[in-house]
Formats: C-alpha cells, sequence, structure tokens
C-alpha cells in the first residue's frame, strides 16, 4: 500500500482545533490498525518556537530528539501515544533556512531561486519525509495559520502541487472553518466558511471535505447548502460541535464518520477502531468520586502556557478517578507574608517552569508554604530549581543562594551553569534539550513512584543543581534521588520527612497521555487526595 496524506488547512479564524482535528482522525485511523503521524507546517520566520515568548505562542513543546515544538505536537502525542520529532514541525523558517544555505552552497547551478519552486519543493520535500521512514501508512499534515494569510500561501501552494502529483486516491484536503452563530438573528451563518472556501479554491485547492466548528447542531439543509456552494459532495460536510473535553472529539468526528469518508477516499476496508482503552480513560474523567485544587504558581497567565501539565493533570486526575481543579496562581503576586492566604484552600502546590528572573521572589514563598506546611509540591524545572534556592536560604542559612540565571554574583550560587551550557552565546535550539535517562535511588519517592530504577524524561534548561552543595543539602534533609548516570547530573530532589515533596530538573508533563498517565502526576494527585482527606 501507498503511504496515504491528508492534508488539512484551516479557515475564517484562528485557534479552531485544526490540531484536535487532526489528531482525532489520527486517533481513529489508529484505532482501526493503521499507523499513523501527523506533521505541523508552521508559517511562521521563527526557526522553531523555543525562542517565542509563551505569550505569544502557548508552551514550547520539546520531543524526545530534543526539537523545540509547536503545542500541537503535545496533542498528537497524547492522542496517539506516539512519538514525534524533529521531522514533524516544519516552519517557514528552517524552509527558508535550507534553500538559502543550499544557494550559497551553489547547489542551484546559477537559477535564479524563487518560491516557486524552490521554496514550494522545499516544502514538499519536507512533507513527504516522513513517509521514506516506512513506519506509516497515514501522514497527516496541519498547515498553520488561515488560509488568506500571506505567509500560508507557499504551504497551500504546495498542497495544491501535491494533489497533482500523487495519485489521486492517495490524497485527501480537508478545512477546517467556523460557522458562527448570531445569536440576535438566532441562525447559523454560512457565508465565512463559503468566502474561505472560495480562498483556498483561487489558490487551486479544492477541500475534499469541510469541517464545520460549530457550538450548534448543523440541520442537513445547512449542510447541503455549504457542499452546494463550496463545490464537494453533500455528505462531505460534517460538523465539530464544541465538547466539554478535547478527548471526546475524536468520538464526535466518529459520529461523523470522519474516518470513513477518509478511507473511502483512500479506498481502504479497516475494521471497525477499538477505542476501549480510549473509552475507559473518558469514562474515569466524566464520574470523578473526589476532588482537589492544585496551585500552579507561574509567571504566564494563559491556558496555553503550561499547556501539557494542565493536560497531564487531566491524566492524572482520571486515573485517581478525581477532579483536579488547577487553580493558575500569579507568582508576582505571593509572598512570605501572603502564601498562607492564598494557598489556604489548595491541596497540592506546583510551581512551574520558566525563564528569567520575573516572579522568582513568589515561586520561593510558594515553595517554602508548601514545605513548611506538609502541604504535597511538586517542582518542575524552574520549579526544582527554585525549591533548591529556598531550602539553601531558609534552612541551610545561605542568605541570598540563588541561580546564577538570575544573580550571577550570588555568594551561594545552588543553581549554576551547565559544564556544556558555558561557551554557547546563542538563544535557539542550545540548550539541554530531549529525552536524557535518569538512575534512581532506591528507597526514595521517585524510586517507588516510577517502580523501577532507570527512566527516562524529556529536558529543556541550561542551569542544573551545582553538586559542591549537594552534602550540606543532604545533611539538613533534601536529598537528590535521581541522577543522569552517564554525567552524574542531579535531576532530581525530595524532602523525605515531608509527606510529598519532589523537584525535578526534567519536564515529566510531555510524555503523559490519558492512555498512560504520568507516575509523578498521578502519585501527586494522589497526595492531594490524602491531604484533602
Ligand atoms: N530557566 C531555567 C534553566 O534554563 C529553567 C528552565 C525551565 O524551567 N524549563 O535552567
Amino acid at each position: 500500500m501507498n503511504t496515504k496524506y491528508v492534508f488539512v488547512t484551516g479557515g475564517v479564524a484562528s485557534s479552531l482545533g485544526k490540531g484536535i482535528i487532526s489528531a482525532s482522525l489520527a486517533k481513529l485511523l489508529q484505532a482501526r490498525g493503521l499507523k499513523v503521524t501527523i506533521q505541523k507546517f508552521d508559517p511562521y520566520i521563527n526557526i522553531d518556537p523555543g525562542t517565542l515568548n509563551p505569550y505569544e505562542h502557548g508552551e514550547c513543546y520539546v520531543t524526545e530528539d530534543g526539537a523545540e515544538t509547536d503545542l500541537d505536537l503535545g496533542h498528537y502525542e497524547r492522542f496517539l501515544g506516539v512519538y514525534t520529532s524533529k521531522a514533524n514541525n516544519v516552519t517557514t523558517g528552517k524552509i527558508y533556512n535550507t534553500v538559502i544555505s543550499k544557494e550559497r552552497e551553489g547547489a542551484y547551478l546559477g537559477k535564479t531561486v524563487q518560491i516557486v519552486p524552490h521554496i514550494t519543493d522545499e516544502i514538499k520535500r519536507r512533507m513527504m519525509l516522513l513517509s521514506k521512514t516506512g513506519d506509516y501508512d497515514v501522514i497527516i499534515t496541519e498547515i498553520g495559520g488561515t488560509v488568506g494569510d500571506m505567509e500560508s500561501e507557499p504551504f497551500v501552494e504546495a498542497v495544491r502541487q501535491l494533489q497533482w502529483e500523487l495519485p489521486e486516491e492517495d490524497c485527501v484536503t480537508i478545512h477546517l472553518t467556523l460557522v458562527p452563530y448570531l445569536s440576535a438573528a438566532k441562525e447559523l451563518k454560512t457565508k465565512p466558511t463559503q468566502h474561505s472556501v472560495q480562498k483556498l479554491q483561487q489558490d487551486g485547492v479544492q477541500p475534499d471535505i469541510i469541517v464545520c466548528r460549530t457550538e450548534h447542531e448543523l440541520s442537513p439543509e445547512l449542510r447541503k447548502k455549504v457542499a452546494l456552494f463550496c463545490n464537494v459532495k453533500p455528505g462531505h460536510v460534517i460538523q465539530s460541535i464544541d465538547a466539554d473535553s478535547i478527548y471526546k472529539v475524536p468520538l464526535k468526528m466518529q459520529e461523523e464518520k470522519l474516518d470513513i469518508l477518509v478511507l473511502n477516499h483512500f479506498g481502504l476496508t479497516c475494521p471497525e477502531p477499538d477505542l476501549s482503552r480510549w473509552n475507559e480513560f473518558l469514562y474515569r474523567l466524566d464520574h470523578p468520586k473526589t476532588s482537589v485544587n492544585i496551585a500552579l504558581v507561574g509567571k504566564y497567565n494563559l491556558q496555553d502556557a503550561y499547556k501539557s501539565i494542565r493536560e497531564a493533570f487531566v491524566h492524572a486526575g482520571a486515573e485517581n478517578e478525581c477532579r483536579v481543579n488547577v487553580v493558575y496562581i500569579h507568582s508576582e503576586n505571593i509572598n512570605d507574608s501572603n502564601a498562607a492566604e492564598l494557598l489556604k484552600d489548595m491541596d497540592g502546590v506546583l510551581v512551574a517552569p520558566g525563564f528569567g528572573e520575573r516572579g522568582l521572589e513568589g515561586k520561593i514563598s510558594a515553595v517554602r508554604y508548601a514545605r513548611e506546611n506538609g502541604v504535597p509540591f511538586f517542582g518542575i524545572c524552574l520549579g526544582m530549581q527554585m525549591c533548591v534556592v529556598e531550602f539553601a536560604r531558609n534552612v541551610l542559612g545561605m542568605k541570598g543562594a540563588h541561580s546564577t540565571e538570575v544573580n550571577p554574583g550570588t555568594e551561594y550560587p545552588v543553581i549554576n551553569l551547565m559544564e556544556d551550557q558555558k561557551s554557547t552565546t546563542s538563544k535557539g535550539g542550545t540548550m539541554r534539550l530531549g529525552a536524557y535517562k535518569c538512575e534512581l535511588r532506591k528507597g526514595f519517592l521517585a524510586e517507588k513512584i516510577y517502580g523501577k530504577s532507570i527512566i527516562s524524561e524529556r529536558h529543556r534548561h541550561r542551569y542544573e543543581f551545582n553538586s559542591d552543595y549537594l552534602s550540606a543539602f543532604e545533611q539538613a534533609g533534601m536529598f537528590s534521588t535521581g541522577r543522569n548516570p552517564d554525567t552524574k547530573l542531579v535531576e532530581i530532589v525530595e524532602i523525605p520527612e515531608h509527606p510529598f515533596f519532589i523537584g525535578v530538573q526534567f519536564h515529566p508533563e510531555y510524555k503523559s497521555t490519558p492512555e498512560n498517565p504520568q507516575p509523578l502526576f498521578v502519585a501527586f494527585v494522589k497526595a492531594a487526595m490524602q491531604r484533602k482527606k
């Protein structure tokens, strides 16, 4: 069988959930026994989102092989339970970088280098790249941005060319649009969808399937109308109605027969989808027996900035049959005198990852409150670093102890730059990135939680625990309980005397999925439930 391709474009507005629709279709095809992957092509000029402020673009998601990628790749992994890689996220910046380097090498043999064909050829090459691995039956390609944006044009043009180059039965295009409801008129409106499809058609791409995002059911008449005006088969206009959980969207797409439309186009017959584990997760999600409040102490007041952490709590909550209310607390608003007031209703405190100085003292106050009051504490990356700083200052009496990230001159540099980071001045893609092994110390919390002695988790940081201070910390009660087996870098710290106090240098949230919730999150939620009791 040839590799099959699905291209997903979006129109009318951004944030309609192209990533979730792509992931849902992928889930349905996977549940029917096909090997599926999803890739995202982003129209911005940044080489990757690593240098983007989370306020601009939400969280930066990190893959096993250390790529800093768009947060949609997190959805792909969570839905499919299959790792993505560097090749799954391509940006305009990457495309131009390759083409310009080739031009400097003289690879174009004196030709004028142009958007068509050189940029579009490079886009097409990358769109086909994952098929070369032979690992996939179906490759879904999500085109970021909105049709009609200047930046998206070369990507749409590449899809247009591929529609002709690939055998017709190997290529499906799906266009996701919005059908808004005008409450004054009490009517759903299809005109924006018509215009968006017209734009796509002007660019030479005829969608095979139109998915309409809507807050109200689309009537058969309305579907027919869209089909008529947009030149698609009547059964090929389907709705994506708002769901209370993104994890229910695959079922909604199954009701709408999106998978069947795609398989029919490909000429494939597959067994019925086996979604039993997925449905078990959804059942637990919908039937919590208790609830807990977890404080998420961070500095980005934007849902998407901590996407993977929030999702990991959804998975861990369902696993524990417990609803986890994640209460965002801005670290700039918290200090030693108001911490008790702000955190008194919290059953657990998570201090978030991050970069730079803003809000750090607040994070330290939150750690202190959790440590002194026996509230379950979970620190991730910068959150772990701040629990080390807090312990140094308030337990070891090292006044002004800090991370050299914010105070290079501190007398007690308990967190400092890693050796291999000292010579780099470049910002993009230069951190310690991707999966590294960690060896867990026998008898401590982390080892009990993971139930094994060697684990692997993903990293994204420049600074680390300064092991010159390790024996002082251990004498006072904070232990290093996980270390990199090769470099001996400290990856986990714990306070065994505390009911649940753990800080990890890595990002466990990236690997949590509904079907395989991350063990640290599961244990943390359990500890919070205990605390509440
Ligand atoms: N800023 C810290 C570092 O670079 C922590 C990074 C993070 O939380 N991801 O080490």
